[in-house]
């Protein structure tokens, strides 16, 4: 069933942008599957002349995140001016933190719903006539990888994270529902699952009452079609020895582990609230390293934090060098309302806080430089994303999308996206590679 525009008689149009993270992505995939279903025309992130509403998913847990969805909503509330678009409608995680201030300031917005008030967003746009049961999510990323969120919340309380306040506790979802629907994006094409939540490592312990990650991985191996599984958002926690297991044995979790650790100096650590040791975090890693010699290791850090001294600072540097992360991003600490932490004492000087960020990204060029470089010679499985220019551009398993190094590989034009190829790198950068295809298994 169709939703006709009584004006035009023409189908509902719905244009949805999601701003943030890939589980605030997961969320508009869910929720355009809904309006789908509903009988409304809908897309993601397309240019388009017109539609009758727009849709934003937004984020809204740092400073710099809430101004760039600001400027985002004022950009539709513009186009609305314009008669792009009759509707405008904003969701997400700025919609929970301050709706009703967003409410007061931008009148020109038709609706504000939080992540937990889709469905009578849905039902509000389709005039009460929404779906029964639970549609398909409608994917929005390239047909062979996928987003598979396994959690929703956090019940960790780091001192300068908005996180739990915004979703909530963690709140997982049961084994055998992921299962079914890992099955249902194999039968869609996807080969890559990318499994995702605030912390995957507390997965399982709300509804089964421990740790159930390392035995989701073993179940979601056993899907047909799907040949990459890789982990991200996983947190310093002793039941990664038991994925580390998991991973070692199997021939489709990804040697790839996403560890945001956010420090490393015990002093910092206790002050944000961690809830765990440097001594921990270094063991993990060095396990990881030792049993899956080629394990692709990515983390975030944190600069600036309230009370991190140049001692501190120096600290983490030397760790930085002394493990070599394949991946690194750092960030300036953002004090944010609400949070513990804005309202420590020694905040550290936004300069001090940027110079040491840009500190720890010179030393990360260099070492991925180093770790790129031997990878010269060596063969490795990729699959084909993109096409650009002369390249096909490419991924190994050791390259998250959207976020990693990327495979440059000439295209001879017998080369397609969402394929598997054997390249041979024949060239490394500080980040990306350049390589060519190879008949020869790795
Ligand atoms: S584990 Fe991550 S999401 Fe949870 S409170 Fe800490 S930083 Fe925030």
């Amino acid at each position: 069933m169709t939703l006709l525009n009584k004006l035009n008689n023409k189908p509902i149009s719905v244009h949805v942008t999601t701003m943030g993270c890939s589980k605030n992505l997961v969320d508009s995939e869910v929720l355009m599957g809904r309006l789908h279903s509903a009988g409304l025309q809908v897309v993601h992130e397309r240019r388009m002349e017109k539609a009758d509403v727009a849709i934003i998913n937004t984020c809204g847990f740092v400073q710099d995140a809430i101004e760039e969805n600001i400027s985002q909503i004022l950009e539709w509330i513009s186009r609305k001016e314009h008669g792009r678009i009759q509707k405008l409608i904003v969701t997400g995680c700025l919609v929970k933190r301050f709706k009703e201030a967003l409410q007061r300031e931008l009148p020109e917005v038709d609706g504000f719903y939080t992540m937990d008030q889709a469905h009578l967003l849905v039902r509000d746009l389709t005039a009460g006539c929404s779906p029964a049961g639970q549609p398909r999510r409608m994917l929005s990323t390239p047909s062979h990888y996928a987003w598979l969120k396994i959690a929703e919340g956090c019940d960790r309380r780091c001192a300068f994270c908005t996180i739990p306040f915004i979703r909530g506790k963690n709140v997982s979802r049961p084994e055998e529902e992921l299962v079914e629907e890992a099955q249902w994006l194999a039968r869609q094409g996807v080969k890559e699952l990318i499994l995702i939540a605030q912390d995957t490592t507390r997965y399982g312990l709300d509804i089964y009452g421990k740790p159930q990650l390392p035995s989701l991985l073993k179940e979601l191996e056993k899907v047909e079609g799907i040949e990459w599984i890789r982990l991200h958002y996983t947190y310093p926690d002793k039941v990664l020895y038991q994925v580390l297991e998991v991973m070692k044995d199997s021939k489709k979790i990804c040697h790839y582990l996403d560890i945001p650790l956010q420090h490393i100096s015990d002093p910092v650590l206790s002050s944000m609230r961690r809830g765990h040791t440097k001594a921990l975090a270094a063991d993990i890693l060095k396990q990881f390293r030792r049993q899956i010699p080629d394990v692709a290791v990515r983390t975030t850090m944190i600069t600036g934090y309230p009370g991190e001294t140049e001692q501190h600072f120096q600290e983490l540097k030397e760790f930085v060098e002394s493990f070599g992360f394949d991946r690194l991003g750092a960030f300036v600490y953002s004090p944010e309302e609400g949070t513990a932490a804005a309202g420590f004492k020694h905040q550290v000087p936004e300069k001090v806080a940027q110079k040491r960020m840009e500190e720890l990204m010179e030393l990360q060029k260099n070492i991925s430089a180093r770790l790129n470089s031997r990878k010269e010679g060596k063969v490795l499985k990729a699959i084909a994303e993109r096409k650009e220019g002369p390249y096909r551009v490419m991924r190994s398993q050791y390259d998250s999308p959207e976020v990693d190094t990327e495979i440059f590989v000439t295209d001879d034009g017998t080369l397609e996206n969402g394929q598997f190829y054997h390249i041979q790198i024949t060239r490394a950068g500080d980040y990306d590679l350049w390589g060519k295809p190879v008949q020869t298994q790795p």
